[in-house]
């Protein structure tokens, strides 16, 4: 890459796209600074996170590395409600955590450019760059605006305000328990592996990641549990009413999440799952829930404002190809950025190349999303659910590196 000594980026969003999109930008040349709302450090309480070949390389080129990422399964099992198992896929695969790439991306920032407590609030045209207020009172000045806020973009709030993400009429039950604390039964016969349990309309995966502090020594890692269910709007705002009464609008924060919820949660489980998840699931302290919503922008350039990651879309998460997603969004813009001297002639580039890729994930993560029998409108909705049913065609399609490719 080429590189360019007096240009500067204002980042909002100090997770995954924000730190890539400072890595990519700093190594051509650009100085950048990272603002982040959060007043804390961010954890991603033991969020599991399956790789890609894509993701592999944006970490290596964007200098952050793959040093102790994660935990590499030998293979796929889907299992019955008996614990016996009912299919095998050999695949190799490295499952990471939020929190560990969060660790390995945030070295490559001097911290003295990652703000903490930032929110936000303005961008304004201003010469040939942008004006960036901040909540807190901050002003700053730049060439570009890198928006790496999230789903909820308030970057994208103020640039496309039309552009909305959409409930897909399904949400995870999450948690990771300790490998600790299982089952000597539950870890010799799931523990190790990547693991399907499909009931009708529903979908159970389980995977090992680190422990605290990416602790990747044997005894000392967690089982990442996620659980899909169907619930219409109505019962998802429900849902989102917590353990105090108040009415959130999008989801509840794990430790407001309402105890009956949870109660009848625990209870539906017992009634249908294996017992080696519901070993898993007796030994989650705080289970919690995540509505799965989708959406692509049309558009993610607009003047000098630049959407990366989940703010320029994001896709259900039956493939795992978020953070992947957002470090080849930070690393194509660079490369633009890099390629052209004109700043808006690169933001062109960025915008042609990446706004098609981040829709194509979308519209996959929402095939494969049919697999739960929601709102199938098309004949070809219909017949990949009907191919879904298969247990064997869930661990072909699921989270599987290289399914980009199919489309090339
Ligand atoms: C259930 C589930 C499972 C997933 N599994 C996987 C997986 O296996 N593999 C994978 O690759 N991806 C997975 N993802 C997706 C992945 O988590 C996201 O794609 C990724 O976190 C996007 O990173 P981001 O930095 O763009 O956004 P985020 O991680 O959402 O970060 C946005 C940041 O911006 C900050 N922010 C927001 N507003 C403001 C503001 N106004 N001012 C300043 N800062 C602000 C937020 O505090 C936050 O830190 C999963 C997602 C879900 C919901």
């Amino acid at each position: 890459m080429a590189t360019s000594s007096s240009r500067r980026a204002v980042i909002i969003g100090g997770s995954m796209s924000g730190l890539f999109s400072a890595a990519f930008l700093r190594r051509i040349g650009w100085a950048v600074d990272v603002f982040e709302r959060s007043p804390v450090e961010l954890v991603g309480r033991g969020a599991g996170i399956t790789t890609h070949p894509e993701l592999l390389e944006a970490l290596e080129r964007s200098g952050a590395g793959t040093r102790d990422l994660g935990i590499e399964v030998p293979k796929r099992i889907t299992i019955d409600r008996s614990g016996r198992v009912i299919g095998e896929r050999p695949l190799r695969q490295i499952l990471t955590s939020w929190d560990r790439l969060q660790r390995l991306l945030r070295a490559t920032i001097d911290p003295a450019h990652y703000h903490l407590g930032h929110t936000f609030q303005h961008v304004e045209a201003k010469g040939r760059g942008v004006r960036v207020r901040f909540a807190e009172g901050r002003v700053e000045h730049a060439d570009l605006l890198v928006g790496g806020d999230g789903i909820r973009s308030g970057v994208r709030a103020q640039v496309a305000p039309d552009v909305q993400p959409i409930y897909s009429g399904y949400y995870i039950w999450r948690g990771a328990p300790n490998e600790a604390d299982l089952a000597p039964e539950t870890l010799a016969s799931i523990f190790p592996y990547f693991v399907f349990f499909l009931p009708e309309r529903q979908q159970v995966i389980g995977y090992p990641i680190s422990g605290f502090n990416n602790d990747l020594r044997p005894g000392h890692r967690r089982y990442n549990f996620i659980w899909y269910r169907v619930g219409d709007a109505r019962t998802l705002k429900d849902m989102c009413v917590d353990e105090t009464g108040h009415q959130h609008e999008y989801s509840v924060p794990p430790p407001l999440i309402r105890k009956d919820l949870i109660a009848q949660m625990r209870a539906d489980a017992e009634r249908i799952m294996p017992t080696a998840f519901i070993d898993c699931l007796r030994n989650i302290e705080r289970p919690f829930f995540t509505p799965i919503y989708d959406f692509s922008a049309p558009r993610i350039v607009f003047g000098r404002v630049a959407l990366v990651g989940d703010a320029a879309s994001s896709s259900r998460p039956h493939m795992g190809f978020g953070v992947a997603k957002a470090g080849g969004d930070a690393q194509a813009l660079a490369q633009a950025l890099a390629a052209h001297d004109d700043i808006d002639a690169a933001l062109a580039a960025y915008n042609a190349e990446r706004q098609p890729i981040g829709e194509r994930v979308m519209l996959h993560g929402r095939k494969l999303g049919t697999h739960l029998g929601v709102d199938l409108k098309t004949d070809e909705d219909r017949r990949m659910w009907k191919l879904l049913q298969e247990d064997d065609a869930m661990m072909d399609w699921i989270a599987v590196p290289n399914f980009l490719a199919a489309y090339r």
